[in-house]
């Protein structure tokens, strides 16, 4: 019993720390925002109404309190073990009808937005079963809302996770000489540092030659996915170079800040400028 409630405990605390902190996933709808096109725009007004998409990108972190939502807790991350490739997870996932994980999340979305009867079908009858109130009482609103978070999320490398440690939040670490873990510090920690509002940090990156972004869009999202696992791997393999010597522990400070902040903005740069692609392809 005892284990069980702790298993129970470990499972239902995975989420609690489990996404780009607010200020990312403004900082990543801002960015979409300044490259959308003017037809998505107009689109993206129909569905959301005329709010901006920073304001609605935090939803589905809100929504995680609901009993309703809870199904989308694991929309928010994909787990690739080190080996494994992004195809043998989309097949392992795919065996069911279930909505598993981040990448079929960002499938179903697309769908959605792409009018697939079946689709909003099937978030419908979820959503009606669990008596999960869509944004707005809209499917689409949803959906876009929903597209719009995860797409930043894949692009944070620890939401594509390695299981066994829950993406890093069973690492423990000292930031700035307080304890935090390794995924907190990749949500949040780095960007919050920087003291800077998410308007001010999207002004700060959105600085992408214009050649250069259509590279970046033309990315498949199994290539966003695989540019997080090599950052990933890059972020597991120095956390030992930074040890405090009193605790053994992961010691992160100004040179951490400084070696890390570059790819964190460029994360969030990239993760805005795909979102703008896709809903210039979808809603344009
Ligand atoms: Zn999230």
């Amino acid at each position: 019993m005892k284990k069980l409630l702790l298993l129970f405990f470990l499972v239902g605390s995975y989420h609690s720390a489990f996404s780009w902190g607010k200020n990312g996933h403004r900082i990543v709808a801002a960015i979409c925002e300044l490259y959308m096109s003017k037809e998505a725009k107009e689109e993206m007004v129909k569905i959301m109404g005329p709010d901006y998409l920073a304001e609605l990108a935090n939803w589905p972190d809100y929504i995680k309190s609901e009993k309703g939502w809870k199904m989308a807790d694991s929309w928010h991350y994909t787990t690739v073990h080190v080996g494994q490739s992004t195809q043998e997870v989309r097949n392992y996932y795919g065996k069911d009808e279930d909505i598993n994980d981040a990448l079929e999340a960002m499938d179903l979305m697309i769908d959605i937005l792409r009018d697939d009867p079946v689709a909003i079908e099937w978030l419908e009858d979820k959503m009606e079963k669990n008596k999960a109130k869509p944004l707005r009482g809209s499917i689409k609103a949803t959906a876009l809302a929903f597209l719009t978070h995860i797409v930043a999320d894949v692009h944070q490398p620890l939401h594509v996770g390695k299981n066994k440690d829950r993406g890093g939040n069973n690492i423990t670490v000292l930031y700035f000489d307080e304890r935090s873990n390794l995924h907190a510090v990749w949500d949040s920690k780095i960007i919050d540092q920087e003291q800077l509002s998410y308007t001010e940090f999207t002004h700060f990156i959105n600085k992408t030659a214009p050649e250069m972004i259509r590279e970046i869009q033309s990315a498949s999202i199994d290539e966003w996915c695989n540019e997080s696992i090599l950052l990933r791997e890059d972020i597991y393999n120095n956390i030992y170079n930074y040890t405090d010597r009193e605790t053994g522990l992961p010691s992160f400070k100004w040179d951490y800040q400084h070696d890390y902040i570059p790819k964190v903005k460029d994360r969030l740069l990239k993760g805005g400028l795909r979102l703008a692609g896709l809903l210039n392809e979808i809603l344009g």
